[in-house]
């Protein structure tokens, strides 16, 4: 096993992105000149294309994509600074046409976790060829099974299940599920869909607003706990406000850690944010670096 070895104020972080295993030697105190200076990890919209028309959507609907070149320098030099992992969103990244290359080039260029999230309707047996041993894990958006899927997604269900057993061949997977007044009741389902596909998590995302939605009502984020509380499933369950932190095998959280050495994102037009959600950001000129320590000064 390779460990990617992290010097953070927490100790040291040891992390193997085959197997996901994170150590934290907490009981190291690193000097604060040794600490590293990239985010624990990144997550990267690589474009804001998408066929579906998920009502509760946040990506922008603007066209742009990122370039496989300048993705791949700044996880380069995100990786030598101590970046654990990079989550490829969108949109969906599926759509950019360039997708199996920002996978292969970071796996292979850098030793950090190259995880990303899809709505599955585009993988093709050939497309989980090219991705198997350039992904350490996937995660599949499932809002509800059966009908509920199809009157959220307008997409068969039966299409999604398959996604899931091609996913697996790739690599582990999880399940996303976005909560809110639709998806709430059928969360039994979904920990028994996500068993049965073979998932080792599902990822609960409370709905957030939106212009188009006003995210998870008070009500239903209180069904939504009671629901954590009792669920009976074998599946590990997590649960995430901006959806992206637990995109990569890296997340376990760390007490006192500042969500701004946690985790950063980069939008499709390549504005480094705090999260997907933020409104501000800083354009990455040159080196992402950079922009994360204007971004920190900046907060
Ligand atoms: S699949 Fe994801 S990116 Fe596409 S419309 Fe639905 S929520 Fe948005």
């Amino acid at each position: 096993m390779m460990y990617k070895v992290r010097l953070s104020e927490a100790g040291v972080h040891l992390f193997d992105r085959v197997s996901g295993l994170n150590v934290l030697l907490d009981e190291v105190r690193v000097p604060a000149g040794q600490v590293s200076r990239a985010p624990r990890y990144l997550s990267v919209a690589l474009t804001n294309a998408c066929e579906l028309r998920c009502a509760y959507c946040y990506a922008p609907k603007h066209a742009a994509a990122l370039d496989v070149g300048r993705v791949v320098a700044w996880a380069v030099e995100l990786d030598s600074a101590g970046c654990l992992g990079v989550g490829f969103g969108g949109g969906e990244p599926t759509a950019h046409p360039r997708f199996v290359q920002f996978c292969d080039r970071i796996a292979a260029s850098t030793s950090m976790a190259v995880t990303f999230t899809t709505h599955g309707h585009r993988l093709t047996p050939g497309l989980a060829d090219a991705l198997r041993g350039s992904v350490h894990f996937a995660r599949l958006s499932v809002d509800g099974v059966g009908a509920t899927y199809e009157r959220l997604r307008h997409r068969p269900f039966a299409t999604v299940r398959a996604a899931a057993a091609l996913l697996r061949s790739v690599a582990p997977i999880g399940i996303n599920v976005v909560v809110n007044a639709d998806t709430v009741g059928g969360l039994d389902d979904l920990a028994t869909f996500a068993d049965d596909v073979g998932a080792s998590e599902l990822l609960l995302l409370p709905e957030q607003p939106t212009a188009a939605t006003p995210g998870i009502s008070d009500g239903d984020t209180e069904r939504l706990v009671r629901w954590v509380r009792t669920a009976r499933t074998q599946v590990r369950l997590a649960i995430s406000r901006s959806g992206f932190e637990a995109s990569v095998p890296a997340v376990e959280t760390i007490p006192d850690e500042r969500p701004l050495d946690a985790h950063l994102h980069v939008d499709a037009t390549g504005i480094l944010r705090p999260h997907a959600y933020a409104s501000a950001g800083m354009a990455i000129e040159g080196s992402i670096l950079d922009a994360v320590q204007a971004l920190r000064e900046a907060s």
